[in-house]
């Protein structure tokens, strides 16, 4: 049974995500929404505001009413509470800070080493992290924001996390379960003082597809088709295995078992046939040579480019990625079938003509009469979705508006 504090918390996110959700929202209007009290709703809404989660505006933007009177309407505070998301991917690694609540952007700091240089040891990322961190916050506080406070910290990572035995593993950062445990021990010891969430990158991603499209009640997957391949299954609002990408590999679904050997050590992997790292691989003899010996790698954004200056070779590898996509995505909705599958990631640049091979691909499924409900559409710009998606599920999961600097490490 939930507890009186509980509620009160649970209430208290209801309406600072309505708030952020409509832009502006009268409190009528919002006690409607939210089926609760005008009487709580006011009591909740003075204290969201004197904790300058809210503030109090005329301007409705374009809600009008017809009465002629103008009332008050409830809008997000910003420049008060913010989020700072890290970054831990193998092509970089920086800080977001960003608005909590509205996701909107604030400034992008580069994690480096002394050298400058971005850093090469994965191990001395948790350091790094916080001095970074600390730098940031120290020159911001100086300077003429003095009202800013950070609610928390997202550290995001390319990889799967153990929530249970508090380590991750990654592929792309080239970190082993142990050395993970290690890096999350570190973090631990380093950022005591503040309420840190550790995630994984597509798990976010998804999560900012939700809030941004207004999902929060729907069964949808979210697959990003990048470097490698990753999804997040979200049932009635919540995602499988939370944000800790342990839910699902759907990347290294095999596809073909006479295929290529993968990263993870099996074969014919959907990510080993279609993920970006394969390309090159995959369709070096069928490239054209003098493009060929220029490579040392191929991207959805090169074949595209081909498939563009009409050569056949790009045409048939579309239709191939596409292909083992609709592949991965039939096995997927035997076992789940969402409403909605959103592609996001590189792949995208393929667009429509990748789209309309899926959708050839997966109207062939009569005898799946639920594949017919099933819609696919090309997702959102995933930098904005990541930061996004990663304060959001902070937010929503590890953050008590009620107690809202409360520091804790929360894996996943
Ligand atoms: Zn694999």
């Amino acid at each position: 049974m939930k507890t009186q504090p509980i509620i009160k918390n649970d209430n208290l996110k209801a309406i600072y995500r309505a708030v952020c959700r409509n832009k502006a929202i009268s409190r009528a209007r919002l006690a409607k929404e939210l089926g609760l009290s005008k009487p709580t709703i006011s009591l909740l809404v003075d204290e969201l505001i004197r904790e300058r989660f809210l503030r109090e505006s005329s301007d409705a933007g374009e809600q009008n009413t017809r009465t002629g009177r103008r009332p008050t309407y409830l809008v997000p505070q910003e420049g008060v509470h913010l989020i700072a998301v890290a970054h831990w991917k193998s092509e970089g690694r920086w800080i977001d800070f960003i608005n909590a609540g509205t996701g909107k952007f604030v400034e992008h700091v580069m994690i480096e080493d002394s050298s400058g240089n971005g850093c090469a040891d994965c191990s001395i990322l948790p350091e790094l992290t916080r001095r970074t961190f600390d730098e940031a916050c120290s020159r911001r506080s100086s300077g003429k924001k003095p009202k800013e406070r950070i609610l928390g910290l997202c550290i995001v990572l390319e990889g799967m996390l153990d929530p249970e035995r508090k380590r991750f593993v990654s592929t792309p950062l080239g970190i082993s379960w142990e050395e993970g445990e290690k890096i999350l021990l570190d973090t631990e010891n380093l950022f005591r003082d503040l309420c840190v969430g550790i995630f994984v990158d597509t798990a976010c991603t998804g999560y900012g597809e939700m809030i941004t499209q207004h999902l929060e009640e729907r069964d949808f997957a979210y697959i990003n088709m990048g470097e490698g391949i990753g999804a997040s299954l979200v049932l009635h609002g919540k995602m499988l295995g939370g944000a800790s990408g342990a839910a699902t590999q759907l990347g290294h679904i095999c596809l073909d078992p006479d295929g290529p050997k993968c990263r993870c050590g099996g074969y014919g992997c959907f990510e080993a046939l279609s993920g970006e790292y394969a390309l090159y691989e995959r369709y070096r003899e069928k490239m054209p040579p003098e493009f060929r010996d220029a490579l040392t790698r191929l991207t959805y954004a090169d074949i595209a480019a081909h498939a563009e200056l009409g050569e056949q070779w790009a045409d048939e590898a579309i239709s191939e990625i596409a292909d083992n996509f609709a592949k991965a995505v039939r096995n997927l909705i035997t076992l789940f079938c969402p409403e909605l599958i959103i592609i996001g990631g590189d792949v995208t640049v393929l667009g429509q003509r990748f789209m309309d091979r899926v959708e050839e691909n997966l109207n062939r499924l009569d005898f799946l009469f639920m594949a017919s409900k099933v819609k696919t559409v090309l997702g959102g710009e995933t930098d904005l979705l990541v930061d996004i998606g990663a304060a959001g599920y902070m937010t929503d999961h590890y953050i008590s508006l009620a107690d809202p600097y409360r520091p804790g490490l929360h894996i996943g």
